[in-house]
């Protein structure tokens, strides 16, 4: 039996010889040592050795809380004690799942009103893809059952997630993706964009879709799924002129519009949802991660009402999870998004806080090593590249972001590398003098990096 009094080299002993790590190469772990994180307060962690580090990334993309809030642990042993699980497959519900349906029907976009609850984004993914085939074959158009994503987007890591996912590196290890999942570009203006301006570039990754409609017959097209911001992916805002092109053609051809908000839902753009920012109106959405700002698994699926009016007539929906609508899970996810709103926290990135950080964030722009600085709210990148003047990446992709991450993770600051891009998204609680923090600690560590290349 462990107890707290173990030391860090007997937890990761145990570590070693019990745990496999998701997204980890086991081998190289092994021989390095886990590092066992503590306590959380604020936007702080601490470690084992009693090393307190600051949290750029949220946890995973979804403390947007920040670590420590009370009144969430409180909400939670308070359900447990009156009533810990029941289900929502017997035509029964518990005041928590539809309390929080309530309240989501609020805060997300007009139109919105009902929600299918799962417990990870994965999942999430998997109910659009199981709704989306019904919604088309009630509406007695059955042949429409391919769904269209980006290369390199990230939409978990099911069968379907990953099938919707653009990760080659995931599709490798499959036979993935499944029949009737297709990939177009990315809109990646910096890397893709040539001559043209973000504008004109962000019409021309657009028109990809529609090519590829044409491609497949809009006949067999069900649906185009994409996250406002690509997250996992690098970080990857694409041109004010993308998503509402986008929504032109999804409509035009009859096809449903899936916003994947997992990350940037809850606030992280400065808008309760990144649809918000990036001006379009999806027929579904997904919501994981900072739905309960990561206290507790939750995910749902908001279906629009157009929606919504065609499923009424598709008789039983055989799809769901023993957890969906969990009281324990609605209930910590009803107290955050209770927080988020009266604490005023989404307006705050909008406002202040997130101009803050992209302001200072631009002061990066004449670092050696940085090709383009690119965000919203309180999310962004530092595209680390080779030559600044021809918008040139390194030869071996990923070799200097993880250089650049080692620098960080010894220097108690937590940004993640995609590729050889670095990206931050704290907590939306975050003060100006912690982003002063970030952004010195940050700085040490890109000088750092550039020094190892022979930049400085
Ligand atoms: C994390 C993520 C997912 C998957 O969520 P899980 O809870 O890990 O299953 C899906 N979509 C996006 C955009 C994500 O960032």
């Amino acid at each position: 039996m462990s107890n707290a009094l173990n030391s860090t080299l007997e937890w990761q002993q145990e570590d070693r010889d019990h745990h496999l790590h998701p997204f980890t190469d086991i081998a190289q772990l092994s021989k390095k040592g886990v590092r066992v994180i503590t306590r959380g307060e604020g936007v702080y962690i601490w470690d084992s050795e009693g090393e307190k580090l600051i949290d750029g990334m949220s946890g995973l993309w979804c403390v947007n809380l920040g670590y420590g809030r009370k009144e969430l642990s409180d909400v939670a042993a308070k359900q447990m004690n009156e009533l810990a699980f029941y289900n929502t497959f017997f035509q029964t519900t518990t005041m928590p799942a539809t309390a929080l349906a309530t309240l989501l029907s609020e805060v997300t976009p007009a139109g919105f009103n009902n929600v299918f609850y799962g417990n990870s984004g994965s999942e999430s993914n998997d109910t659009v893809v199981r709704l989306v085939w019904r919604y088309w074959d009630t509406k007695g158009q059955p042949s429409k059952k391919t769904f269209i994503a980006r290369n390199n987007a990230y939409h978990g890591s099911t069968l379907a997630g990953a099938s919707l996912g653009g990760m080659g590196y995931m599709h490798k290890q499959g036979p993935l993706p499944l029949a009737g999942f297709e990939h177009i570009e990315q809109p990646h203006w910096y890397f893709n964009g040539g001559d043209l301006s973000p504008d004109a570039y962000g019409l021309v990754a657009a028109r990809k879709l529609e090519d590829k409609i044409l491609e497949l017959g809009a006949d067999n097209v069900a649906a185009f799924i994409g996250e406002p911001i690509q997250g996992a992916g690098g970080v990857i805002v694409p041109p004010d002129t993308y998503w509402p092109e986008i929504q032109r053609i999804c409509r035009k051809y009859d096809v449903l519009l899936v916003s994947d908000e997992v990350i940037c839902g809850f606030g992280r753009t400065g808008e309760w949802f990144g649809c918000q920012s990036f001006g379009f109106e999806p027929d579904l959405m997904t919501m994981a991660k900072g739905m309960s700002s990561g206290y507790i698994p939750i995910s749902g699926v908001m279906v629009h009402d157009r929606i919504v009016e065609v499923l009424k007539d598709s008789g039983d929906f055989n799809h769901g999870y023993t957890y969906s609508g969990h009281p324990v899970s609605t209930a910590v996810a009803h107290a955050n998004i209770t927080i988020l709103r009266d604490e005023g926290i989404v307006e705050r990135v909008k406002t202040d806080i997130g101009p803050y950080f992209q302001g200072r964030l631009q002061e990066f722009v004449d670092h050696p090593l940085v090709g383009q600085v690119r965000g919203r709210g309180l999310i962004a990148a530092m595209e680390l590249v080779k030559d600044k003047e021809t918008r040139k990446g390194f030869e071996k992709v990923g070799e200097v972001g993880m250089i650049c991450r080692n620098h960080c993770f010894e220097n108690n600051i937590i940004m993640r590398a995609t590729g050889d891009a670095m990206l931050l998204a704290p907590p939306l609680v975050i003060t100006k003098t912690e982003v002063d923090e970030l952004m010195e600690k940050a700085h040490m560590c890109l000088d750092m990096t550039a020094k190892d290349l022979g930049f400085m």
